[in-house]
């Protein structure tokens, strides 16, 4: 199977139906124009978004796809007017690729609310061409959207900041939850929720995780340095904790009721979901309204907080826990991705794996 729009040649694994099952293949980039870095890509994080769009669980799939939106990697060439990376810079690129640049929304940096935002994967790209993901050797990116990775942040372990990293510190500054001694509850505990709670405990607040998954209580508390640990299947430790918390990340990657959580919350308190399942979610009116209770969401964020929240990781050392794969264990990454069985990102070793195969 073979792309040639293109005239850089890339590899890498794609899915090409609903099995989403992912296989090599080779297709081309744009070549670098005067506003691109071109990267050779080191690691990749391997999202729950990247699963939900092999699969087309969303329903706007356009295959061929290759995933991967958590990309760590050095730039190999620059265009004329790229003034601040050079040849060798070790930099990210995370969910977004491009966008208008123009509009009031671009113009308050937040280029991710764009009507014409690119995606890293999935879309069609400034030159009408299909965007391809981090799951391959290289990757052509306008200036705007690369990142700079702090010196003291190791590559692996930082390339899933890029998305379940920003997903999950935006909300928080826009929402308002960032108030030392506040009470955060964090819902589910899997790449996005643990680094949730890695943020929470930097900016002081005292954080519960929220989980359906006992086996996690002791890693959450011990490793992550959350305070608490609740099992939401269990009434009675639901039931013990109403009304204690002033915010809750919802991270859970499946349909899931909200009434539990909405109990969780003191009077005012703030729901902000950032999970995408595929279907709607039910939402109870009377606990909101007689609590005076908000649900929000958030979708990632703009490049300039991007930014702030990988040099607030370097000042703080937050980094993911990972699980370091090579490329071909991919489709068993995500079959346990799908069982909620990651400690707590996988990444893949792009630049020592995908070459060989
Ligand atoms: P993940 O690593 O799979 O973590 C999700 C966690 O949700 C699981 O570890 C599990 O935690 C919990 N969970 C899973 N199924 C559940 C169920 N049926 N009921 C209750 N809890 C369940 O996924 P992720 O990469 O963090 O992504 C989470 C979601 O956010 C996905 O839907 C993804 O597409 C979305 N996302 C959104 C944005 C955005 O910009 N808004 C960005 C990235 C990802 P426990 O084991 O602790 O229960
Ligand atoms: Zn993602």
């Amino acid at each position: 199977m073979a792309g040639t729009e293109n005239s850089q040649k890339s590899f890498g694994w794609a899915a090409t139906d609903t099995s989403g099952l992912l296989f090599p293949f080779h297709f081309s980039r744009r070549e670098n124009g005067s506003d691109d870095v071109t990267i050779k890509i080191l690691y990749c994080g391997v999202c729950h978004s990247d699963l939900h769009s092999v699969k087309n669980e969303w329903g706007f799939t356009n295959y061929p796809i290759v995933p991967g939106h958590e990309i760590v990697g050095l730039v190999t060439k620059t265009g004329s007017d790229v003034k601040t990376f050079k040849v060798g810079d070790r930099v990210g690129v995370g969910v977004i690729v491009g966008s208008c640049k123009t509009c009031d929304i671009c113009q308050q940096d937040l280029e991710n609310y764009c009507p014409k935002v690119i995606f890293t994967y999935n879309s069609k790209d400034q030159d009408g061409t299909k965007t391809y993901g981090g799951y391959s050797d290289i990757i052509v990116v306008d200036q705007r959207f690369v990142l700079r990775i702090p010196d003291n942040l190791s590559s692996g372990a930082c390339a899933p900041l890029l998305c379940a990293g920003i997903t999950v510190y935006s909300p928080m500054k826009y929402y308002g939850m960032t108030e030392p001694g506040k009470h955060l509850g964090v819902a589910g505990l899997g790449g996005l929720g643990h680094v949730a709670v890695k943020f929470g405990k930097a900016f002081g607040l005292k954080v519960t995780v929220i989980s359906t998954s006992p086996k996690k209580e002791s890693e959450a508390i011990n490793r992550l340095g959350a305070d608490s640990f609740l099992v939401s299947s269990d009434p009675a430790q639901l039931k013990a904790a109403m009304g204690t918390m002033d915010f809750i990340i919802d991270t859970i990657a499946a349909v899931h009721p909200l009434a539990p959580l909405l109990g969780l919350l003191k009077m005012n308190g703030k729901l902000v979901t950032v999970g995408l399942p595929d279907k709607p979610l039910e939402l109870p009116i009377f606990p909101l309204v007689l609590g005076r209770k908000l649900v929000g969401g958030s979708d990632i964020g703009g490049m300039k907080e991007t930014q702030e929240m990988l040099d607030f990781c370097g000042k703080h050392n937050i980094i993911a826990d990972i699980e370091m794969i090579r490329i071909d264990y991919i489709n068993t990454a995500f079959e346990r991705l799908a069982k909620s069985d990651v400690r707590y990102r996988f990444v893949i070793d792009v630049a020592n794996t995908l070459a060989s195969n």
